[in-house]
């Protein structure tokens, strides 16, 4: 059986810290605001993996109250959270996503992102793409006030660990 979920992630923008996305540290003036390490790319994956699986929601399976997911690596969760899939009997079979932000252009890194992330989802990395937008200098991503992202993921049915 195949099945789809769909995840979204936004995260304030603010001074004083970085800028994770998929696991890649792009140079940025102004980073995410957020308890993990507010990576919105991989977030948005971890809810599209979920989704499709039946299991919930990433605030389900790490509570921003916890202080263990305090700067926690949020490839660190989606590997977490592909152990989880597969206990449930699921597993990934391919992922799209797109990052909207306004500045810096994201380039060449989403190729590094897309494997990062294809690493941490055990999927070659044409199973796994990565899209950037700009927010066309209107409303909150235009204005730089915010990093979005979103995902889709399909997962198949495997034979339970
Ligand atoms: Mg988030």
């Amino acid at each position: 059986m195949i099945r789809f979920g769909i995840g979204t992630d936004r995260h304030r923008l603010g001074v004083g810290r970085k800028l994770i996305l998929g696991g890649v540290e792009v140079p940025s003036p102004k980073g995410a605001v957020g308890h993990s390490d507010a990576d919105s790319l991989t977030h948005a994956i971890i809810d599209a993996l979920l989704g499709a699986a039946g299991l919930g929601d990433i605030g389900h399976h790490f509570p921003d109250s916890d202080p263990k997911w305090k700067n926690a690596s949020s490839i660190e969760m989606l590997k977490k959270v592909v152990e989880t899939l597969g206990v449930s009997g699921y597993k990934p079979v391919n992922v799209d996503s797109t990052v909207h932000l306004e500045l810096p252009k994201l380039g060449r890194l989403k190729q590094e992102m897309t494997g990062k992330l294809a690493d941490a989802l055990g999927l070659p990395r044409h199973l796994v793409n990565v899209k950037a937008k700009s927010g066309e200098t209107v409303g909150t991503v235009g204005r730089g006030e915010v990093v979005e992202a979103i995902a889709v993921a399909q997962v198949e049915s495997i034979t339970p660990e």
